[in-house]
């Protein structure tokens, strides 16, 4: 059965006499530090001289280089790009760690694979928010939060689970619920939304829009039918809050019958093997493989499919509409 945290499941007391460094003032990273700081922990910032390390100082954190906020610290959040975690713990963070000192990460992604290994003396933690960094901090400030999968992957010090469960608390997240899962099924989970469930609706939007095109439907009408209203938003939103099949009715009666006579003419059964084909190069590490070889050649793939995505003539369409209809988003 699956374990889910609340605010009465947590105590931040358990936190009162650490110092909580935030390595890497970024998209997690500045969310993270602000809920933290509001919630009444100490917390100080480290990062490369930079414009976060200028951003960090302007929010009033007290703002240090790396190994100098490591070495003031006894909980180290490292919210660092993944492909740059390795390095950076290595030179700068791993030799500043005290014996008892915890590490916490916000996606599984390099413990799973392999790619860090951590000392044996320090707890390792994950808190993993399901949300981008921008609305971590939005759901906090009204009074609600980010839910997050988190674990105590190694537990040095004995007190490795209050200590995780606090800093989720200050993150606001079992305002709305923690759920524990391993470090595995966070990470090959994230990564099955990115390899399936994000470019199933791009590319599903994609193709339309090609082939719409090409049988003469006027460009900025296909964008904002398909899209760029923000109704396909209203509706992920809706998929959340009202459930998948439950907000069908929000559709007119014509929709929902078109809706439910397609579903499986567009997407057949035999797409499970598909799917448990992505679950596979996942579980195997082929995928983490792959990228790891592309950074090592200095990103040569990745490079080009994103040129090519640029240079699609959508990018263009997608301009001169949002010249003529001023759709104001949140
Ligand atoms: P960002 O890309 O926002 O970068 C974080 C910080 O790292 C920035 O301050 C950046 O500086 C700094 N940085 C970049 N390169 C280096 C380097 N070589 N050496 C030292 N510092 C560097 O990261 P995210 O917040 O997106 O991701 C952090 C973690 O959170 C990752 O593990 C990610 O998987 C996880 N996560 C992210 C989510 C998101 O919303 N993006 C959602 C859930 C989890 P600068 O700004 O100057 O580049």
């Amino acid at each position: 059965m699956v374990n889910i945290y609340h605010d009465k499941d947590a105590d931040l007391s358990v936190l009162k006499n650490e110092v909580v460094a935030v390595i890497g003032y970024g998209n997690q990273g500045r969310s993270q530090a602000l809920n933290m700081r509001d919630s009444g922990l100490k917390v100080i910032v480290g990062n490369i001289k930079d414009r976060s390390f200028n951003q960090a100082m302007e929010d009033g954190f007290e703002t240090y280089l790396i190994p100098e906020a490591v070495k003031k610290a006894s909980i180290v959040l490292i919210l660092l790009p993944d492909e740059v975690q390795p390095y950076v713990y290595k030179d700068s963070i791993e030799p500043n760690l005290d014996k008892g000192d915890a590490i916490v990460f916000a996606h599984g992604y390099n413990i799973h694979y392999g790619f860090l290994k951590p000392r044996e003396d320090i707890d390792v933690l994950m808190v993993a928010p399901r949300m981008v960094g921008k609305f971590v901090r939005e759901l906090y400030e009204s009074g609600s939060g980010a839910p997050v999968f988190f674990y105590a992957h190694s537990d040095a010090t004995g007190r490795a689970k209050d200590r995780v469960l606090a800093l989720c608390k200050a993150i606001g997240a079992t305002r709305v619920g923690a759920m524990e899962i391993t470090v595995a099924e966070e990470t090959e989970l994230d990564h099955f939304s990115e390899h399936f469930i994000a470019p199933v609706i791009s590319r599903a939007l994609i193709l339309s829009y090609e082939v719409l095109t090409e049988l003469g439907y006027t460009p900025e009408a296909v964008l904002l039918e398909t899209y760029m209203s923000g109704e396909l938003g209203e509706v992920a939103s809706s998929l959340a809050k009202d459930g998948l099949v439950t907000q069908l009715p929000f559709h007119s009666r014509t929709s929902q019958y078109g809706q439910l006579i397609y579903a499986d003419v567009v997407m057949p059964d035999d797409y499970k093997n598909l799917i448990r084909d992505i679950v596979k190069e996942i579980q195997t590490a082929e995928f983490a493989r792959d990228w790891q070889l592309e950074q090592l050649l200095g990103y040569p793939k990745f490079n080009k499919l994103l040129k090519q995505a640029f240079e699609h003539p959508i990018n263009q369409a997608e301009k001169k509409l949002r010249e003529q209809v001023r759709i104001k988003f949140e």
